[in-house]
């Protein structure tokens, strides 16, 4: 039986992990919760499943506050299903705390990546990534459950989103954005998987994880989302992960680590399943064009990508900006942006801070 803290647990990741330790009472036991907005749900959830301790979000969450949450619910691993940027103190926190991390929230390794690696390493806990194509690479990587195999080349997989096809995105609303074809997911990484800045984030998400170069990571698009992302070897050989769109398993691998357990999830029918791949289109999702000239850089670019994206995205979303507007965004910061060394976490936020003044300057201009 393993202990588990779920942090954003009201939004799509987290009651999915809510669904799969209710549907596993003898495999897990929620030790600990934490919402916001929607923590009077979360209360009753807490209350039905016996979880003893919840944190409202809230309150001030500083390292210190989530370090002594944690100490209190005594977990085995943390699963991190915040959305954002602000999902890097409940990352620190954990880490910090020496415990194995689930991590969903690729926020914290696109901003502070570097930081990130080198705590889990400094405090020997495991990063486990709940991101479907990373646990697809991580379970293509990982053969004898201890290293990871040295590999040729990450196929990060794309779905291409709702306007895939599409070349003439000047007329998307936000309610269109938010109709993804595959997945239920929440509204933020909706609006990315839409604009194909969540396909930036993982990119940078893939490099920290799996210590690769930017030219070992290729998006390739891949409408179906069964394929959830392929690694090759010095061979040539391909190695990929196949499952249905859900985010059931690589929660469930991810919880489980390293063993693997039924998570009700149904076979494919091969004589009707059509695997197709194409090559994206950088001209008309820019972003991509964004993400070319931040991982050539790479150092505060990827934190100032993240947090710029993450306004300019709300912003869709509220209907103050076009959905072309999120590009245009994007191109003018960070390429307006002096690429400096991160020198520390601290300057970190203050990178994130400025980015985002900058990126609601433009928001707001007439
Ligand atoms: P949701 O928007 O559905 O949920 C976000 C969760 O984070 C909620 O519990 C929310 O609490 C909490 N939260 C938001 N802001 C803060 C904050 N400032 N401090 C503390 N908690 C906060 O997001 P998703 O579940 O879709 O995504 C979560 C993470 O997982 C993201 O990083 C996303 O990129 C990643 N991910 C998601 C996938 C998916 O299928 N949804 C797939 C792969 C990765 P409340 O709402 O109560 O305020
Ligand atoms: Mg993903």
């Amino acid at each position: 039986m393993k202990k588990v803290i779920i942090f954003g647990a009201s939004g799509s990741v987290g009651r999915s992990a809510i669904e799969l330790a209710k549907a596993n009472p003898a495999q897990f036991k929620i030790v600990g919760a934490s919402a916001g907005s929607r923590f009077k749900g979360l209360k009753k959830t807490a209350a039905e499943l016996n979880i003893k301790h919840v944190l409202d979000t809230r309150g001030e969450m500083t390292t210190e506050v989530i370090t002594s949450f944690i100490a209190q619910c005594e977990p085995d691993i943390v699963l991190n299903a915040v959305s954002g940027f602000a999902g890097l103190r409940f990352t620190l926190a954990t880490l910090e705390s020496n415990l194995p991390l689930a991590l969903a929230n690729k926020e914290s390794l696109v901003a502070a990546g570097d930081f990130v690696m080198a705590l889990s390493q400094e405090r020997r806990a495991p990063i486990i990534p709940v991101d479907s194509e990373h646990s697809a690479i991580w379970q293509c990587l990982i053969n004898d459950r201890t290293e990871i195999k040295p590999f040729h080349k990450i196929y990060l997989t794309c779905s291409g989103g709702p306007f895939f096809g599409q070349t003439d995105l000047s007329t998307v609303t936000p309610h269109q954005a938010l109709e993804h074809p595959n997945w239920d997911m929440g509204a933020g990484i909706t609006i990315d998987s839409a604009t194909l800045a969540n396909k930036c984030l993982e990119f940078f998400e893939a490099m920290h994880l799996f210590e690769a170069t930017k030219d070992q990571v290729e998006i390739v698009i891949h409408p179906q989302s069964v394929v959830h992302s392929m690694v090759q070897f010095a061979d040539s050989s391909i190695i990929a992960q196949l499952s249905p769109p859900s985010m059931q398993l690589p929660i469930a691998y991810a919880l489980n680590y390293p063993e693997r357990s039924e998570c009700g999830l149904p076979s494919p029918d091969f004589s009707a399943l059509d695997l197709n791949f194409r090559t994206p289109d950088k001209s008309t999702f820019r972003t991509l064009q964004v993400l070319e000239h931040c991982a050539a850089h790479m150092q505060n670019l990827p934190t100032v990508f993240n947090a710029v994206n993450e306004e300019a995205r709300n912003a869709f979303i509220r209907g103050e900006i076009s959905f072309l507007r999120i590009f245009e965004i994007l191109e003018a910061v960070t390429s307006q942006t002096r690429v400096k060394p991160l020198e520390s976490l601290e300057h970190i936020y203050e990178v994130d801070q400025s980015a985002r003044a900058m990126a609601k300057s433009l928001i707001h201009k007439p």
